[in-house]
């Protein structure tokens, strides 16, 4: 009988068990992808998780191989609306750092097989969960079954646990469209991320290490035939930006939130984006994620100390980090909604409202909004 069985060794699911082994539980993952993912996602880390990071070891290192972006600027038609800076935060790190989620993902799990070897089981697939009074059972496409206390989701937006368990995944407002690559950095924005609310649509750009720049365009439909020189030639037409060689393809990708009903049942949690899935607009869903592995960390601890408050542990967790995703995902609904193309009147209004927010006193708000200091 396991302490607890995470389902997915993802980003979110190795934090949580770096956090739960630190506590001394025994804890195991299970993991269907037999090799690491190198799919580009998430790239931002923002402050409040560097500290998170820091309790469990990988935090400075995250830190020394990450670019560290001190701030970010709003243009439109080749001026800028207003500077964003992070610098003035009240925090050991008033930046955001940049790693592409491949590194994050393996600083993670060498940490996980330092604090608690071979607690990472690759190439399983859970297929379903049996409840029982006092522990769980997971099963797996291999025929194993492993009893544990707790179990936790960490199987994605696509969970298969969630399924099982017959949580309502209910999606939020539009799909919206994305075009992304990384290029080599031409360094006429230094570390400053670049926000471009153009005409036509948003353009981002962020630092990353190694001398390359990730871009990202919102495009009309899913143009998954787009090549790195299509996107190029995208920038270029809404910003005036030269882009330097590309450093990988283009990927396009689809855009639609998502939120679980519920957080908790019985002796399940849902974490990361089995739980919630939020635009990668504004980069928060593997920062929100590890945000509740740090909230149930502690009462998943509480519930094997306290058996009696096993499932009132949980279900407050659950009700505590689904409040925090609501917001995230508004949070990421209204960067989304200020990135659609815009003209006349509206364009008008939207550079209005964005020369207001640069200004103090709500630039500090939204430096905070946008550091993730209030989830
Ligand atoms: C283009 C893009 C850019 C992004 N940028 C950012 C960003 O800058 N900042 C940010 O915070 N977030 C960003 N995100 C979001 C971020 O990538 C996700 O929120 C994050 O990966 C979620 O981590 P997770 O561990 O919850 O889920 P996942 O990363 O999806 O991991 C789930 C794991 O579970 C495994 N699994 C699935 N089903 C099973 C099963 N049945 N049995 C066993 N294992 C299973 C999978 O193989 C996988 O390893 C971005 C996303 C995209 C698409």
């Amino acid at each position: 009988m396991r302490d607890v069985v995470i389902v997915g060794g993802g980003p979110v699911g190795t934090m949580l068990a770096c956090m739960l082994a630190m506590r001394g539980l025994d804890v195991q993952v299970l993991e269907q992808r037999t090799e690491p993912s190198m799919r580009s996602r998430a790239i931002g880390i923002h402050p409040p998780l560097l500290g998170v990071l820091d309790e469990i070891g990988v935090g400075r290192e995250i830190v020394r191989r990450g670019t560290h972006v001190q701030e970010g600027s709003v243009h439109c038609d080749g001026r800028g609306l207003g500077t964003l800076s992070f610098a003035e935060l009240p925090t050991r790190y008033p930046f955001i750092v940049t790693l592409p989620q491949h590194v994050t993902e393996s600083l993670l799990r060498s940490r996980l097989e330092q604090l608690r070897p071979g607690c990472l089981s690759g190439g399983m697939t859970v297929t379903g969960i049996r409840e029982h009074p006092e522990h769980v059972e997971v099963l797996s496409d291999t025929g194993v079954t492993v009893p544990a206390r707790f179990v936790v989701a960490a199987d994605g937006a696509q969970s298969r646990v969630r399924d099982v368990m017959r949580i309502g995944w209910t999606a939020l407002g539009r799909p919206e469209t994305y075009l992304m690559g990384d290029y080599v950095d031409t360094g006429t924005a230094g570390d400053t991320a670049m926000l471009y609310f153009e005409r036509g649509g948003v353009v981002e750009s962020f630092p990353l290490p190694d001398g390359l720049r990730r871009w990202v365009a919102m495009t009309d439909f899913l143009a998954g035939e787009a090549t790195s020189g299509d996107l190029a030639e995208i920038i270029r037409h809404r910003t005036g930006a030269a882009v330097g060689d590309p450093r990988s393809v283009a990927s396009a990708f689809a855009v639609r939130q998502h939120l679980a009903a519920r957080l908790s049942a019985g002796r399940v949690a849902l974490v990361g984006d089995a739980g919630h899935q939020i635009s990668p607009i504004g980069g928060q869903g593997m920062n929100l994620g590890w945000l509740d592995a740090a909230a149930l960390a502690p009462a998943i601890d509480h519930g094997l100390a306290e058996p009696r408050q096993a499932e009132s542990a949980l279900g407050a967790y659950g009700r505590r980090r689904r409040r925090a995703a609501v917001m995230a995902a508004r949070q990421a609904g209204f960067n989304m909604t200020m990135g659609r193309p815009a003209t006349g009147l509206r364009l008008r209004a939207r550079n209005t409202l964005v020369r207001a927010l640069a200004c103090p006193p709500a630039d500090a708000l939204l430096a905070r909004a946008f550091t993730m200091r209030w989830l």
